[in-house]
């Protein structure tokens, strides 16, 4: 392709992505196609020749019955993951210059931008400098770094000798049992195995009980095993419930626990100092994890991944061959030394353009509209005879259920779900379903770009015709 040809077709697709932004809010939310939809519109081979891009704008239409609308008012399943246009911006000039960081000197910008990124976003969430950050793709990657780590520490680096398998005691990981899947999945891929992998119950708001933590502990150290790790989630993600971060870390403290914050939809918040109170005790931990590729308006994907000890991570991330070595080495971070990837894409371009299009004020002016929108349907749920609020609601997630009165049990699942699902498929909204304590309910996930205070009274008109229709329809 030309510069010119480039120019050309450049133009005409920032074209069509502005107008599919400006539709998205008239657009089905949930995609209404079967799996399958495009792979029957599309060749079985590939094109010998060039085709070029006459009419990609069709071709691209031939998309949208596939799109889901994540940018769309109306989305409320998930969590929000929003791409504000100057990400979009950001990610065509991130690609555009196409760094690859491999070190300081493979991309000195990029490696600086990012190192300012970190400690801008660092200040913002009100975290001590000691805390270090280097930008991860996701959160699921962040916490296998952490376990990683803390694996490491308890052993003093079993890796430079025979690895987890020489060692005697067998290593334990805690998190609760409302702790996000890529927990798990980065104990197992960690080497703790499932017999070392505690998952701690929670209590009627759905965090950590502090004191079956203890019991834990007190129970694996009576066996012989070696406590290694505590996960503490801040904003889980079936409930937006909030461990207590400081009584963890002090037990952490107590028992030499390496401390993993997951605030991957939560940390957002953080930038506001009258949320700051939900992770007190922050500072005590050893890692930590904020995806701002969720709330906080970063395009998908990047997630900030937070230590103290930056060294420690340098030593168990480290690889050092000769073709890797610079003479910048020591004088500036080689990020590839402080996860799994070597090479890196140009992420920090999307941070700065955030900040640049809604300075701090700009974000937290819409979180706040985010949260004053979920304190509001929660107000009217609360109201509404038959609904119930099922959890606290310390940020923009309302965990909900319609129990008209003769309804219990599998009953009142088939309700939830009958009801869920006609939003759903009326493409008019998206909603998630869940299982709490082992019945359905419907998380409502506040915080799209363009969710206005509208959005969600239409959304929450449209709950209570649906569920009061399949209610009584069912009688
Ligand atoms: N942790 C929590 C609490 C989450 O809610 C999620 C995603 O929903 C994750 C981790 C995983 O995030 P990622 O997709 O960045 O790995």
């Amino acid at each position: 392709m030309t510069s010119d040809e480039f120019k050309q077709l450049g133009y005409r697709l920032i074209d069509w992505i502005a107008e599919y932004r400006a539709r998205v809010e008239h657009l089905p939310v949930m995609a209404q196609v079967e799996p399958g939809f495009l792979q029957s519109q599309l060749p079985a081979q590939p094109p010998e020749r060039a085709l070029g891009f006459r009419g990609i704008e069709e071709e691209l239409e031939r998309l949208l019955p596939g799109l889901v609308g994540w940018q769309s008012p109306h989305f409320f399943a998930y969590f929000p993951s929003n791409a504000p246009l100057h990400s979009v911006l950001a990610d065509i000039v991130a690609t555009g210059m196409g760094q690859i960081g491999l070190s300081w000197q493979a991309a000195p910008a990029l490696t600086e931008l990012e190192e300012v990124m970190n400690d801008w976003l660092r200040q913002m969430l009100g975290l001590p400098p000691e805390f270090r950050g280097v930008i991860q793709d996701t959160a699921s990657t962040g916490t296998l770094v952490a376990m990683l780590s803390a694996r490491e520490r308890s052993t003093d680096h079993s890796q430079a000798r025979g690895g987890l398998q020489a060692e005697e005691k067998p290593l334990v990981v805690y998190a609760s049992d409302q702790a996000h899947s890529s927990v798990p999945k980065a104990a197992l891929l960690a080497g703790f195995g499932r017999d070392n992998l505690r998952l701690i119950e929670t209590d009627g708001d759905h965090a950590m009980r502090v004191d079956r933590l203890e019991e834990a502990i007190l129970g694996d150290l009576a066996e012989g095993k070696r406590p290694c790790a505590v996960v503490a989630t801040v904003g889980t993600t079936a409930t937006t419930a909030i461990d207590p971060v400081s009584s963890i870390a002090a037990l952490a403290g107590q028992y030499g626990l390496w401390l993993h914050v997951d605030a991957a939809l939560a940390g957002s918040a953080m930038i506001l100092p009258e949320c700051r109170a939900l992770w007190e005790g922050v500072e005590r931990a050893d890692s930590l994890v904020i995806n701002p590729h969720k709330w906080l308006g970063v395009a998908f994907d990047c997630s900030l991944y937070y230590v103290r000890d930056p060294e420690h991570l340098i030593r168990v991330m480290s690889t050092n061959p000769s073709y890797l070595q610079t003479a910048a080495d020591g004088l500036a971070p080689n990020y590839r030394d402080w996860g799994i990837p070597l090479g890196r894409r140009f992420r920090a371009l999307k941070i700065w353009f955030a900040l640049l299009a809604e300075g701090v004020e700009g974000l937290q002016a819409r979180l706040r509209r985010d949260l004053d929108n979920a304190r509001w349907l929660e107000a009217q749920v609360r109201q509404a005879p038959g609904w119930r609020v099922l959890a606290p609601v310390p940020l923009q997630t309302v965990c909900v259920r319609y129990e008209p009165e003769g309804l219990e049990g599998e009953g009142l699942d088939r309700l939830t779900l009958e009801w869920v699902n006609r939003i759903n498929r009326s493409g008019a909204a998206y909603l998630t379903p869940a299982i709490l304590q082992g019945r359905w309910m419907v998380r409502v996930s506040i915080g799209a770009e363009m969710t206005e205070r509208r959005h969600v009274e239409a959304l929450w008109r449209r709950m209570r015709e649906e569920a009061e229709r399949a209610a009584s329809q069912m009688r």
